[in-house]
């Protein structure tokens, strides 16, 4: 069964359709890797004039209740969604330019392990580190 299939299947027995509108919303968040929602307004604008800021809102919340895509908070503003199908990972984001980059949770193994040993459980997909990327630092 194809992707496309099983995710129609999926929201279907949800009791929900994939309308144009939604899929264009998850596509949009596949394609930004990392967006928030004005992020993934300002990207489909483009293609559907109808849309607005709490239609994407709404939207990204259906599909995160389906499990297309995950939400973390990397700023005391909006949340930051990227799709389900990426592995898990942790955030690594610029305090200069916003930018989000994917880090393999391998690089927080011994945090984790040394917590792991005291009963904690980290949520890795959680984890973020702030910081500032190459290009901000050079500015
Ligand atoms: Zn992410
Ligand atoms: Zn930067």
């Amino acid at each position: 069964m194809s992707d496309e299939r099983r995710l129609r299947d999926r929201l279907r027995s949800s009791g929900l359709r994939l309308t144009p509108q939604r899929e264009l919303i998850l596509r949009a968040v596949e394609h930004l890797g990392h967006a928030t929602p004005d992020e993934v307004l300002a990207h489909v604008r483009g293609q559907v004039a109808s849309v607005n800021a709490s239609t994407v809102y709404r939207t990204l919340e259906v599909l995160e209740s389906l499990g297309l895509v995950r939400h973390v908070h990397l700023s005391d503003r909006a949340p930051t969604y990227h799709s389900a199908r990426e592995p898990e990972h942790i955030h690594a984001v610029c305090r200069g330019c916003g930018a989000v980059r994917s880090l393999d949770p391998e690089a927080a193994a011994s945090l984790v392990a040394g917590l792991a040993e005291d009963g904690f459980t980290v949520d890795v997909g959680h984890l973020s580190v702030f910081g500032w990327c190459s290009a901000c630092l050079a500015e």
